[in-house]
């Protein structure tokens, strides 16, 4: 069978342009926000659309809500907590199968380890309800007073989560890039992979954002470029989803907004690399 990628996709007004979207362009997974980044509303679709985004949607086996970025859960104030739970009803209405989220800002909090500590107070008591939906942990770009930039914050919050079947993990190459990995290097990447399997563990990677970015190692700038044009280049991201540990693991990409005819291009290339005899 042929590997597929899947592909963020923006929308507007009509939450149910992301399936249609998704469908022209042969993925098989879709992520989009739930809340539109361009009004700030949290999608609220009438019943007869819900329906009709579920049907949509069934064919794609992985549909991943992505959580807007003002929920900051180990930040002491306005965590966005109640934000999250809009957010998790709304995607589990539309049939959303995983919401991704960032762990975010700490401030206000005295060290990681007590910002870890809160970010899984809040985040437990959802989990708890949660039946249908899986919460995916991402790899941030950003340092200080932030978590999981640092591989092994994962760890830390892992240590306080009550219902650790609930979450998985995304690891998203242009934030490890910025933050300071070196994917480039052959040792470099063999380091970065070390810490993953020590603090996360490799079967808890649901998913793979395959980003590239302008911006230097260690800039912590979070800006995605069209794929295999900036820092990492195709070479690496070609080593990266070919290594033996991570083959398996479904693979999205980010894009910045492009020509649809550069989109088309850029998944072609990917899709060329995962099925490369
Ligand atoms: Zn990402």
């Amino acid at each position: 069978m042929l590997k597929k990628v899947g592909l963020h996709i923006r929308w507007n007004d009509r939450i149910l342009d992301v399936p249609e979207q998704a469908e022209k362009l042969d993925l098989n997974s879709f992520q989009c926000f739930i809340t539109c980044q361009t009004t700030g509303k949290i999608a609220s679709p009438c019943q007869k659309d819900i329906v009709l985004f579920n049907k949509l949607s069934e064919k794609f086996n992985r549909r991943y809500a992505h959580c807007s970025y003002w929920v900051n859960l180990a930040k002491k104030l306005r965590s966005g907590t109640r934000m999250l739970e809009k957010e998790i009803n709304a995607a589990e209405k539309l049939g959303f199968t995983h919401l991704i989220l960032h762990p975010g800002s700490f401030k206000g909090s005295a060290s990681k380890e007590e910002a870890a500590k809160l970010f899984a107070r809040r985040l437990n008591p959802i989990l708890k309800n949660l039946d249908s939906i899986k919460i995916v942990l991402e790899n941030i770009a950003h340092g200080s007073e932030n978590l999981g930039g640092e591989i092994s914050d994962f760890k830390l919050i892992f240590e306080h989560i009550k219902y650790p079947e609930k979450i998985e993990v995304c690891l998203d190459t242009a934030h490890a890039h910025v933050y300071g990995y070196d994917l480039l290097s052959d040792e470099g990447f063999s380091n970065f992979l070390r810490e993953v399997k020590k603090n996360i563990g490799i079967s808890k990677i649901a998913l793979i954002h395959l980003n590239d970015t302008f911006e230097a190692r260690g800039s912590k700038i979070d800006k995605h470029c069209g794929l295999g044009l900036g820092e990492l280049g195709y070479e690496c991201l070609n080593k990266i989803i070919q290594n033996p540990l991570l083959q398996n693991i479904p693979l999205l990409l980010e894009l910045p907004v492009l020509e649809p005819e550069e989109e088309k291009e850029i998944l072609k290339r990917v899709r060329g690399f995962l099925n490369k005899e």
